[in-house]
């Protein structure tokens, strides 16, 4: 078959070798892969065409742009999902979290690569928390927001911000990650749309291998946008060290640009005499929790 004749879809979610693929019209339809293929994913775009028996029959996976890999139950890699442009990284304002472990979550989603949005939910909390822990909270999303990064605050109690968060997922497709409780099942509520979560659960329930395997990620559509969320189960955080050296210093832009001022161009900001990054932070000029994060998550690299 010449690709010419192929017809262009998304892959919605699989059970085994058992795939959904969304069609150019937003159609859900069953098929399956060419062997030739390898294993596909969430998020795969694809060219297919109609089998003799009226199922699809996928011949073609086009380039990925990013893929989601994560260790099984059983701590081997397995491919979650493909072409994530967006990554939620969703927290809380009341409980508020470690920073150092958003950092990281930065870190890996530039890793990937793709683009972070951090998600300041249960803003109607924001009163009750401690102004203590509300000074570091503002601390570090400052610190953030000079960096480029965007933040939204939302409230699935409330409605605010959920016009914004719409906004912002119109044309990509981006996926949720964040602790227990903090409210990501809350928010896909609020975005996802309701008929694309029926039709997958409609063709999942009579797929023939659907009752057998572990629920697998799944892409579904938004409330009359063109955008996609991926629920991939059991992605919580990106708890681990970063591929590419290059993304930790992508999150970390403003230590890079002092570390220019080090006396020594290969300066680990460590021992170093004149280390122009050190000097900051004794001035106070750099936010010495955030120099730590930067300096053990460079120290994991190396190991
Ligand atoms: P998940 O574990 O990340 O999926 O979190 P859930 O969506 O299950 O939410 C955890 C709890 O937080 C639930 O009791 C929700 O009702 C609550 N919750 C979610 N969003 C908000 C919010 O914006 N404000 C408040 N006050 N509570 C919220
Ligand atoms: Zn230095």
């Amino acid at each position: 078959t010449s690709s010419r004749e192929l017809e262009p879809g998304t892959v919605v979610t699989h059970h085994g070798t058992e795939l959904i693929i969304e069609t150019r019209d937003g159609v859900l339809r069953r098929g399956k892969a060419r062997r030739t293929l390898g294993a596909l994913t969430t998020g795969d775009r694809v060219g297919w065409h109609t089998g003799e028996d009226e199922r699809i029959v996928i011949e073609q996976l086009h380039p990925r742009s990013n893929t989601l890999i994560r260790p099984d139950t059983h701590g081997k890699p397995r491919l979650m999902a493909a072409n994530i442009d967006q990554v939620l990284i969703v927290v809380s304002s009341k409980p508020w979290m470690n920073p150092s472990i958003i950092e990281r979550t930065i870190v890996a989603t530039l890793d990937l690569p793709a683009t972070p949005l951090i998600l300041l939910n249960k803003i109607d909390l924001l009163d009750e928390t401690d102004p203590a822990i509300r000074q570091e909270m503002t601390e570090a999303l400052d610190i953030w927001r000079q960096q480029g990064i965007e933040i939204l605050p939302v409230s699935t109690k409330t409605g605010v911000g959920i016009p914004e968060l719409k906004a912002a997922l119109a044309d990509n497709v981006s996926m949720m990650i964040g602790l227990s409780g903090v409210g990501k099942t809350s928010l896909a509520r609020c975005i996802t749309a309701q008929a694309s979560k029926a039709a997958i659960q409609a063709l999942s329930e009579h797929s023939q291998e659907g009752q057998h395997t572990t629920r697998n990620s799944t892409l579904y559509r938004l409330d009359d946008l063109p955008g996609g969320l991926i629920d991939a189960p059991g992605v919580r955080d990106f708890a681990v060290a970063a591929q590419n050296p290059q993304a930790i210093d992508r999150a970390f832009p403003d230590i890079v640009e002092l570390a220019a001022g080090c006396r020594f161009h290969n300066c680990t900001h460590d021992q170093e005499p004149d280390c122009a990054v050190r000097s900051a932070v004794a001035e106070q000029q750099l936010d010495a929790r955030r120099f730590e994060n930067y300096q053990s998550l460079k120290r994991e690299r190396v190991r």
